[in-house]
């Protein structure tokens, strides 16, 4: 900015990753580090105390000898109990000292536990909008096509992106825009079930992937969710911003055997580009695409 030069996807990208991403990974990495800190304190601890049982069992059997071999004499007996009070008193101590320490460390443990469970979840979260971030989203992605399938074609992944959506920002200003894409999100919410995962996937680009979906099947849920965008009416905080039509174009992939996230999520921004290139708010299937053009 101070060079008054346009920041384009790339710089973006790296100021993205250095001060959030980067920074998302360190707070787990240190709460990690933490957690594994206090367990191995704990670790320690019982080690001792087992250590010091295993030699108070030793010490009694070795009592236990020199009591029979000794024919129960008094000075015996009574050194024996001696020695055998020293040895609770000493077991005692250890075992107090275990039961501080795993009570002392037990709330900490609770809390950074939550603590980390918190700084994953926002890892993997858009702030946004709720949804799944692009992070997250690649997982999921990873995971389904990693699960492998038998047949072809038997997930399918959609490509979102929001229709000349500068203009919108241009027009109604960038806080119109963030509402937008919060009431995308929730259409989208709306529109899938079950195993189905809505991603933001960048900017103003949004994923859907229908994980045991065929074309038939990924098609509606396109065509409607095309549509309840087109219909709602996002409101705004006058009537100036009550922006008359929010569209939105969309592509669809057909899973193939050996395909990677990569050459998945590839064949869906294609058909989203044709869905562009073709007059906007639509939904192109890769497939039709692809035979069209061949
Ligand atoms: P097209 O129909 O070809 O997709 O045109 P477009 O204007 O939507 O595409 P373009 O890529 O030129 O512009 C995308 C805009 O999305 C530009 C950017 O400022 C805006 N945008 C990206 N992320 C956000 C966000 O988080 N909030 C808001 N308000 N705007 C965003
Ligand atoms: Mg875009
Ligand atoms: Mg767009």
């Amino acid at each position: 900015i101070d060079e008054k030069q346009l920041l384009d996807d790339d710089d973006v990208q790296k100021v993205f990753q250095r001060f959030i991403a980067d920074r998302d990974e360190a707070t787990t990495e240190k709460l990690q580090a933490e957690l594994r800190r206090v367990m191995d304190e704990m670790m320690r601890q019982a080690q001792s105390t087992a250590k010091q049982a295993e030699q108070y069992g030793d010490e009694l059997a070795e009592h236990t000898d020199a009591l029979k071999s000794s024919g129960f004499d008094e000075a015996t007996l009574s050194r024996v109990i001696d020695e055998l009070i020293n040895g609770a008193q000493g077991m005692r101590h250890s075992v107090t000292e275990l039961q501080s320490t795993v009570a002392g460390h037990s709330e900490e443990v609770e809390s950074l536990k939550e603590a980390l469970q918190q700084a994953i979840g926002e890892a993997l979260t858009d702030p946004l909008t709720g949804l799944n971030n692009r992070r997250a989203f690649d997982r999921i992605i990873s995971e389904v096509i990693d699960g492998g399938t038998t047949l072809a074609h038997s997930h399918s992944l959609l490509m979102l992106d929001v229709d000349h959506f500068k203009k919108v920002n241009d027009t109604y200003g960038h806080v119109f825009g963030d509402k937008v894409l919060r009431s995308i999100a929730h259409v989208l919410q709306g529109k899938v079930k079950g195993a189905d995962s809505v991603a933001r996937f960048g900017g103003e680009e949004f994923a859907v992937l229908l994980p045991k979906t065929a074309a038939k099947g990924a098609q509606v849920v396109a065509e409607q969710i095309r549509e309840a965008v087109e219909k709602g009416r996002i409101r705004g905080t006058s009537k100036a911003e009550d922006a008359g039509k929010i569209t939105i174009s969309i592509g669809i992939a057909l899973y193939r055997v050996g395909d990677t996230a990569e050459s998945f999520i590839e064949r869906a921004d294609k058909a989203l580009y044709k869905s562009k290139s073709d007059g906007r708010n639509r939904v192109t299937l890769a497939e039709m695409a692809e035979s069209q053009a061949a």
